[in-house]
């Protein structure tokens, strides 16, 4: 068996890796580049393999840096099985539908002021991908051996990272003996809130593993939730709106259930509540569809008094008049909308609005990149552009940590811990900080070989 690293090798998007094992070729996720200058050269680019050449795909998750790129995998002639679990399936679906729109827009845009002769652009898939794409995918439930291939099984384990998400085991019998390779796509901190916590692996030859925040340990779920509670309390005292810039998948649900969870404690039977963003709806549905998969204790909270996701004065917004009737609300609303990182979306219409407004709060809860809308006020900007407009900031900004969808430094040294004999390990979906942080944080507890692969290394297992 052997490995070659295609993408997030030094880098946290781009999740691709092909392994070579019973004479078959196997793709570990086709995920888009995001965040990098030249992210749409990249991901239109040619594949470094046959992309016809593969004859089987499994998706660790649903993220567009894991699954973006599959649509152009079989636009471009793959047209093997995808194995994944049902509820990625569902959520991949939604991303990939959404990719497409974005890539039908963009082209729609570069080819608004075409000069005479000049080619026009293409997206880099359409729906119609899309659909075939969907077509390709095989459910598999978690903890069950399925063999995918002559000679190769495949176990999902759940991650604990969004809904869906899934470690993949690789076995292979070749030359009379079985290798074992297990991926962890992206592994979830303990204790997120819905979600399971990612289930242990008992043994391996070798492990593909994240490092997003490897050299780094979250704050407490506790300290998170006293910072939620304040900012509650304040936004009680002073009258003014919350708005939450947030992301679509798991940040959106996960805050829903820490308001169900604290809906008495925080007062929130006194605010009208709006989660406004098709995409968080859309998400929150597919969350809702697959509950089999919520933790006990989001079982109980549901049991007990109401469902995590459904508040009784949530408002899911249809359609942008209903998002426009917002912004006359001075008070008394919690208001949730995308894009997370303020770069477009409806939450740009709603911070025009409430910016201004000494008494509102606006709460980021994720990592807010450089060069965003969402990183300035972060950093303290006084004025905004906003539609044309400059928009002083006036209102309360709070940062709340502690929100990651993905294990720290310890708890990613922990599950690997559980892995008997501690195989070599090639660490993956980290920048320079985080991959070396862990790569000494795992020689020095458990002393394995660890590896930092480059894109294009090949590694036998
Ligand atoms: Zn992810």
């Amino acid at each position: 068996m052997d490995i070659t690293f295609y993408g997030a090798a030094g880098e946290v998007t781009g999740s691709c890796h092909l392994v070579g094992a019973a004479g078959k070729r196997l793709l570990l996720d086709c995920g888009m580049v995001q965040g990098d200058r030249d992210a749409d050269a990249r991901n239109a680019a040619e594949f470094p393999f046959d992309a016809k050449g593969i004859h089987a795909l499994v998706l660790s998750h649903a993220h567009l840096d894991h699954c973006g790129r599959i649509p152009l995998l079989v636009k471009r002639g793959f047209n093997g099985p995808i194995y994944t679990t049902s509820a990625t399936a569902d959520l991949a679906n939604i991303i990939m539908s959404d990719s497409a729109h974005i890539a039908d827009m963009d082209a729609q845009d570069a080819n608004r002021h075409l000069a005479p002769g000049q080619k026009p652009a293409e997206p880099l898939y359409t729906q119609d991908d899309v659909y075939a794409a969907m077509k390709l995918m095989k459910p598999l439930d978690y903890n069950e051996p399925q063999e995918i291939l002559p000679g190769i099984r495949v176990i999902l384990r759940d991650a604990g990272h969004i809904l869906g998400s899934a470690t993949v085991e690789v076995a292979a019998d070749e030359n009379g003996a079985t290798r074992t390779l297990v991926f962890t796509g992206d592994l979830g901190p303990t204790g997120t809130p819905i979600l399971c916590d990612p289930a242990k692996v008992a043994a391996a030859d070798a492990v593909i593993m994240e490092s997003t925040y490897g050299n780094r340990l979250h704050k407490t779920r506790v300290d998170t939730l006293s910072e939620l509670a304040a900012i509650f309390q304040a936004a009680h005292r002073d009258g003014g709106n919350i708005v939450i810039p947030a992301f679509a998948v798991g940040r959106t649900q996960e805050l829903l259930y820490f308001f169900a969870e604290h809906f008495d404690e925080w007062q929130l039977g006194h605010y009208k509540m709006f989660l406004d963003s098709p995409m968080a709806t859309r998400v929150t549905a597919c969350y809702d569809r697959h509950e089999d998969l919520f933790d006990e204790d989001a079982k109980k909270l549901w049991l007990m008094r109401q469902h995590p996701l459904r508040l009784p004065n949530l408002s899911f917004t249809a359609d942008s008049g209903e998002s426009r009737a917002i912004n006359s609300i001075r008070s008394g609303a919690v208001i949730i909308a995308g894009s997370g990182m303020c770069e477009g979306g409806r939450i740009r219409h709603h911070l025009r609005h409430n910016l201004a407004n000494p008494a509102a709060h606006v709460v980021f809860v994720g990592y807010q990149a450089q060069g965003t809308l969402g990183r300035r006020i972060v950093d303290g900007a006084k004025h905004v552009h906003l539609f044309g407009d400059d928009i002083p900031v006036r209102a309360q900004i709070h940062t709340v940590g502690g929100l990651s969808a993905h294990a720290d430094r310890d708890g990613l040294s922990d599950w690997y811990g559980a892995i008997a004999g501690h195989p070599p390990v090639w660490l993956v979906h980290g920048e320079d900080d985080g991959r070396s942080g862990l790569a000494d944080c795992l020689k020095q507890k458990w002393g394995c070989a660890v590896n930092l692969p480059k894109p294009g290394d090949k590694a036998p297992v």
